[in-house]
């Protein structure tokens, strides 16, 4: 290994190089990549050291926050979204069409940066209580960004029907078909007002939560991945749900290799998922929180939860054997806990995956192997959830109970 090859034995003197050809001979990733589509998938897989010494389990995680276009796992889902559209016909390259798209940030700046490196426009609602830097992000990016204040899925100013309405607007002004429903007639009278941009090329509503490529994404690369990384070797999956692409994805391409597979839902407080299970439904929402009128979910924690069964949580739901219930405090502690004591700063949901697979580690008991999902890196979250975490100090003597039972 490169470790090997190019530290000094004991015996040999510190100064001594390793010789070019050792060096050159050793195994690295795949030589050049097309384009910064090229790096998107194949993360390591993190075996995080502190939670594995503690639970006496192995707790890895699929490092997603070094996908290099967003810099999360929404990158794969960007990228397939896109290529399926082209593959359709419905986005053309440099042809001037827009990407529009309703997201807490992530899959936005992913859509967003391939959208410069394919030459399309793209148009991002989010809900304007998501932090901040996610939106300079994307304006640095050259996207059009619309920061809708949060509203229920059910209201016409929710950040997803917002954008659905701007690729309405988008395909009744330009004239030129597209995969998007044109409006009808009552609808054009409530359709937000065009401006200059959609008068050129088509207007695409990318739609992660119903649009199915973005479960096949992780089933064509996350699951085979993460199952080739462990040697076919793992007993529990868990991550938390924002569209559901990730869980479903992951779940239907491993339960049939490994059907003793425990796979676990990681919800934050204020999920209408993790409500209904309370209530002994598993995820039985069809009828439901829609017709109320509340905010989409309440907690500090961005990307995950949610109050409806999209076609992604759907493609996968019945695969889901447990779920667990995270606290702002608990996902805070972690959060703060991976720095301390392994080095590694993530975000809020990448905290309460991890809060998730210790308590499925205490649950399954020593000696498993729990595999879970790092979504994005912190300095996503430092307005907001890092804020609130505060700063790590220098020697810390936390305890994991004292993170998992915050
Ligand atoms: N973490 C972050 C930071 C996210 O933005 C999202 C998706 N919105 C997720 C996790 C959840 O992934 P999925 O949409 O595949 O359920």
């Amino acid at each position: 290994t490169y470790k090997e090859l190019s530290r000094p034995k004991q015996d040999e003197k510190a100064t001594e190089q390793p010789r070019t050809n050792d060096l050159v001979a050793r195994p690295g990733p795949p030589t050049i990549v097309e384009g910064i589509e090229g790096c998107i998938g194949n993360t390591p897989l993190l075996r995080i050291k502190s939670l594995s010494d503690e639970t006496g389990c192995e707790i890895l995680a699929k490092a997603e926050f070094l996908n290099g276009a967003g810099q999360s796992s929404k990158d794969r889902v960007a990228l397939s979204m896109i290529e399926i559209a082209e593959e359709q016909g419905i986005l053309t390259p440099h042809s001037g069409d827009t990407i529009y798209e309703g997201t807490s940030g992530s899959t936005g700046i992913s859509l967003a940066t391939l959208a410069r490196a394919k030459g399309y426009l793209a148009h991002i609602c989010m809900p304007s209580d998501q932090a901040i830097e996610k939106s300079n992000l994307l304006l640095k990016l050259g996207a059009i960004v619309d920061r809708v204040p949060p509203a229920p899925i059910v209201e016409k100013d929710n950040f997803v029907n917002r954008a659905r309405a701007l690729a309405k607007t988008h395909t009744a002004s330009s004239g030129l078909p597209t995969a998007s429903t044109p409006p009808s007639a009552e609808e054009k009278a409530d359709l937000p007002e065009p401006d200059e941009s959609m008068t050129r090329g088509r207007g695409f509503f990318a739609d992660q939560f119903e649009n199915e490529a973005n479960w096949r994404a992780h089933y064509e690369g996350t699951g085979p991945e993460l199952y080739a990384q462990c040697g076919g070797r793992l007993d529990a999956f868990v991550a938390g749900a924002g569209t559901g692409g990730t869980i479903s994805g992951v779940a239907r391409f491993l339960k049939p290799l490994l059907p003793k597979l425990t796979v676990v839902l990681a919800d934050p407080q204020g999920s209408g998922l993790f409500n209904r299970v309370l209530y002994g439904v598993m995820f039985d929402l069809k009828e439901r929180e829609g017709t109320r009128r509340r905010r989409q979910v309440d907690t500090i924690v961005e990307g995950i939860g949610i109050n409806r069964v999209t076609a992604n949580f759907e493609a996968g739901k019945e695969l889901v054997d447990d779920a667990v219930r995270v606290t702002d405090a608990q996902a805070l502690a972690m959060a703060r806990w991976l720095v301390e004591k392994d080095g590694i700063f993530i975000g809020s949901s990448s905290a309460v995956n991890c809060i998730a697979a210790v308590k499925t580690a205490r649950k399954l008991g020593p000696g498993h192997r729990i595999v879970t999902v790092l979504s994005d890196s912190g300095s996503r979250h430092l307005s907001r959830f890092w804020a609130k975490a505060g700063d790590v100090g220098g020697a810390v003597d936390t305890r994991l109970e004292d993170v998992v039972n915050a």
